[in-house]
């Protein structure tokens, strides 16, 4: 014995693991990503009870907590309820900025739903104002299947 005290250091390496999956869309969304892939239609679920039409689709009523299950198309053209422009780049937005995000609320639809704003400057856009889906030629099934909303 020396009379040295071995110390136990610890060391770590930062990685990064990519974990490609298949996750099982659900029922309702996998019939309203199918609409937008083979058909360019938008659909949400009614509500047989309160009539409220969700878009995107959800299972169960916000309203009167009924379970939803049917589907029901609604319309391309919208109105803006609101809107941001993104001025800077995140990992997670999926494309590179400046760009805008708007809330469109699709005609035959009672809540709003999440999407780009385009074919217009920011100056421009006006909460009010009409708006129309623009779709991919060439679509996926995912919800950039819609290219974004441009103005009517
Ligand atoms: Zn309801």
């Amino acid at each position: 014995m020396s009379g040295n005290v071995q110390q136990q250091q610890y060391h770590s390496i930062v990685g990064k693991m990519e974990v490609p999956y298949h996750n099982f869309a659900g029922k309702l969304a996998s019939d309203f990503f199918i609409q937008l892939r083979d058909n360019a239609k938008i659909t949400g679920t009614k509500c047989s009870k309160c009539n409220k039409v969700y878009v995107p689709p959800k299972s169960v009523c916000g309203y009167c907590f009924s379970n939803l299950d049917s589907l029901v198309e609604v319309g391309t053209t919208g109105t803006l309820l609101t809107f941001t422009e993104v001025s800077y780049k995140e990992t997670v937005q999926p494309i590179d900025p400046p760009f805008v995000y708007g809330v469109v609320k699709l005609d035959g639809a009672d809540t709003g739903m999440v999407h780009f704003i385009g074919e217009v400057k920011p100056a421009d856009i006006k909460i009010g104002m009409k708006v129309k889906a623009v779709f991919k030629d060439k679509r996926e099934g995912n919800i950039l299947d819609i290219k974004y909303f441009k103005p009517v």
